[in-house]
């Protein structure tokens, strides 16, 4: 973001600055107008120096956070952080906290298969304990019901009652996929064992230079097969319809992603092998080609249009970070 640095506000923090503003437009809008001080990147700490005022509400939105695991997962050294700032802002929000959530986000998951059904029940059983005013996810539209459809059944549930978001995933494939329920129901948790392993750093597409990713990354790689076989197991059930079939070219194209990906870990790792980075930004450029023939009813006019333009940005940041050396 863009903070002021003038004398007044260079001692505050985002944070501090954020609230700022939102307390004056407060100020000027009548008593009974709700706003919310955003929570987000920059000013995911909760504020310091600065009071909100009383018809201020935090909206907390943890992007970055790790998905493989509940928000309030201790052994996760990653959300830790993130419940702490999660609690600081209820005690000086008086719990006036909503959050904002990410299980449908077709950019922070680079468009690839991510189910989250039990990340996503646990979190929101956590949310509701902890006092979250209420909770919102982000979605794509047609592409998010494709790629995430089980969490956006798990969340719509979890939403009126946590413990019913496992039901979730039989749910969304019986209504999604008819006959081919059961194997469906199958191979969609072993997709979200596969994808945890992945999605613990924020934007898939923009893994650590570190050769723990190479080594999650060859882990998540090594159990596709399974995956695989067990898509074609309910590919081949009597009366399949076209919506099985189209799970085929999302888990072609996830798996092309994650395979790129790994690629460019190992290479951006340790002693930089330029050739071979710029070689695994070129096979994520081009993974996106598994999705081209998927009809438009089933990808919507994200999967048709702005998949290809935000894995370019992310192909463009591949290359600047390794130009950069970082
Ligand atoms: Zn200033
Ligand atoms: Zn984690």
């Amino acid at each position: 973001g863009g903070w002021c640095a003038c004398e007044r506000c260079a001692r505050l923090a985002p944070s501090d600055q954020g609230l700022l503003v939102c307390n004056a437009v407060a100020d000027a809008l009548a008593p009974d107008v709700r706003l919310f001080h955003l929570a987000y990147h920059d000013t995911l700490p909760p504020p310091e120096s600065v009071r909100p005022a009383p018809g201020v509400s935090a909206e907390f939105a943890p992007r970055e956070r790790c998905y493989a695991h509940p928000l309030d997962d201790p052994a996760c050294v990653t959300n830790r952080p993130y419940r702490q700032a999660f609690e600081h802002h209820l005690e000086r929000f008086a719990g006036r906290v909503h959050v904002f959530e990410y299980y449908g986000d077709a950019i922070l998951f680079g468009g690839c298969a991510v189910p989250l059904v039990d990340v996503c029940g646990r979190d929101l059983e956590y949310y509701r304990r902890a006092g979250a005013r209420g909770v919102s996810c982000l979605t794509f539209g047609r592409y998010s019901l494709w790629a995430h459809g089980a969490n956006i059944e798990a969340f719509a549930r979890a939403s009126f009652r946590p413990a019913e978001a496992p039901a979730a995933r039989t749910a969304h494939c019986v209504r999604r996929f008819g006959a081919a329920a059961g194997p469906m129901t199958r191979y969609l948790t072993a997709l979200e064992t596969l994808m945890a392993r992945v999605v613990t750093y924020g934007d898939v597409k923009l893994p650590p230079a570190r050769d723990a990713t190479r080594a999650t990354l060859d882990d998540a790689l090594a159990a596709a097969p399974e995956v695989r076989r067990l898509l074609r197991d309910a590919a081949a059930t009597a009366r399949a319809s076209a919506s099985v079939a189209a799970e085929e070219p999302l888990l072609d194209y996830t798996l092309a992603t994650l395979a790129a990906l790994r690629q460019w870990a190992a290479a951006a790792a340790g002693a930089r092998d330029e050739a071979a980075a710029e070689h695994a930004a070129t096979a994520l450029g081009d993974a996106i080609r598994h999705v081209a023939s998927v009809p438009v009813e089933v990808k919507g006019s994200w999967g048709a249009y702005d998949l290809e333009i935000a894995n370019a940005f992310y192909v463009a940041s591949l290359r600047a970070r390794r130009a950069a050396g970082g």
